[in-house]
């Protein structure tokens, strides 16, 4: 403003404008305040048309500043207290190798969110819970992306029947070795580890068509291994667009594994997880759905950090065992993909040290109580 003061009495000059001693006065919309005398106004007096033309604008600009110097207060105002984007969100913890829209952000949740006591599901709600099916059933599947869909008319075959629950006993140390995103071209030389260890383990998978890795889900299954879902796309704004997108996006996994191996999966993994950036809006409606329809699904309490970016073959090995000793049930989380050599490389040393520290190893199946992240409040 002062600069104003001074330009203004630079351009029109003493002799036609009453500015005297302007400073510390401050101009506002032609009228010059004396901060010395309290409030006491001059109003400029102009001699001529020339001046009164310069002094508007002058005003005029002044007045286009105040308005920019708004607009971008309020710009930056709205743009901190807005939540951030998910691509800012989730940017930090994108692993190599996928794409923004494909990001395994499973590291990230595995150490900010809490886990929770997940109650069991119920002993039968595929049975007591199953919609009636009707023709408009099916006719609906996938269409809708309305939250407020009532997602019990929907997917009528997306539906099983889980086992009791066998509570975990105390002094049972018992290691749950879980990989995501598979099958990849490192899955055989993980399956050939386990079998040279006699263990068996998880396999969440996703949706991968071609020849090649529908053989690999069959060589789980047949190896006794147990293969479970992790989403069919993998895109997190794509399925986590709404409740019926992840339905359906659920719904080709499953029918792709089960094409592929015989077996229908009834277990799922929530790609980045049951609660993440992405999903917080439906993380609660989506967990008790397909809990309704029967579904387990499993977060982990292990997280061998493999798809964090720096991760190497040290910090994958000391990650795993530091964190399982803090646990009798492990449910530790691997990444299966074509660049994870150093999970593949470690695999046996992490196998043989957690074995001889008392661990033994089983596979996920629906009795076995889930580690669940706890969910948003509703
Ligand atoms: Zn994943």
């Amino acid at each position: 403003m002062l600069w104003f003061c001074f330009n203004l009495e630079q351009n029109i000059g003493y002799n036609t404008v009453r500015l005297q001693s302007c400073y510390p006065r401050f101009l506002f919309w032609g009228v010059c305040y004396n901060s010395k005398s309290q409030r006491k106004r001059e109003v400029l007096k102009l001699s001529t048309r020339k001046n009164r033309i310069i002094i508007v604008s002058v005003l005029i600009a002044i007045a286009i500043g105040i308005g920019v110097l708004i607009g971008s207060l309020a710009g930056y105002l709205s743009l901190r207290s807005a939540p951030k984007t998910v691509s800012e969100s989730m940017s930090s913890t994108l692993p190599s190798d996928w794409n923004l829209s494909q990001v395994s952000s499973e590291e990230k949740e595995s150490s900010t969110i809490a886990i929770s006591s997940v109650p069991p599901v119920s002993s039968n709600p595929a049975s007591s819970n199953k919609p009636p099916v009707s023709s408009s059933a099916s006719s609906s599947k996938g269409t809708s992306s309305h939250p407020l869909t009532d997602l019990s008319k929907l997917y009528p075959d997306l539906y099983v029947q889980p086992k009791e629950i066998i509570e975990h006993q105390k002094g049972d140390k018992v290691a749950y070795l879980t990989f995501d995103d598979g099958p990849s071209v490192l899955t055989p030389k993980v399956l050939d580890i386990l079998k040279q260890n006699d263990i068996k383990a998880t396999f969440f998978v996703v949706g991968r068509s071609d020849p090649q890795s529908k053989n690999i889900m069959k060589d789980i299954v047949d190896q006794g291994h147990t293969i479970a879902m992790h989403t069919y796309t993998h895109d997190y704004e794509k399925i986590y667009a709404s409740p019926t997108a992840f339905l359906d996006d659920m719904s080709k996994v499953s029918d792709l594994i089960e094409e592929a191996t015989g077996v229908k999966p009834e277990l799922l993994r929530f790609a980045g997880g049951s609660v993440n950036s992405y999903n917080k809006a439906i993380a609660r409606q989506l967990a008790n759905d397909l809990t309704r329809r029967g579904y387990t699904y499993y977060d982990w309490n292990v997280s061998a950090g493999d798809a964090e970016r720096g991760a190497t073959k040290q910090s994958i090995y000391q990650d795993t065992i530091n964190q399982t000793v803090q646990f009798e049930k492990a449910v530790i989380l691997f990444h299966d993909s074509g660049k994870k050599h150093d999970t593949v490389e470690e695999l046996p040393k992490i196998i043989q040290e957690l074995k001889s520290k008392g661990y033994r190893f089983d596979k996920l199946d629906s009795s076995v109580k889930p580690i669940q992240f706890k969910l948003p409040a509703q």
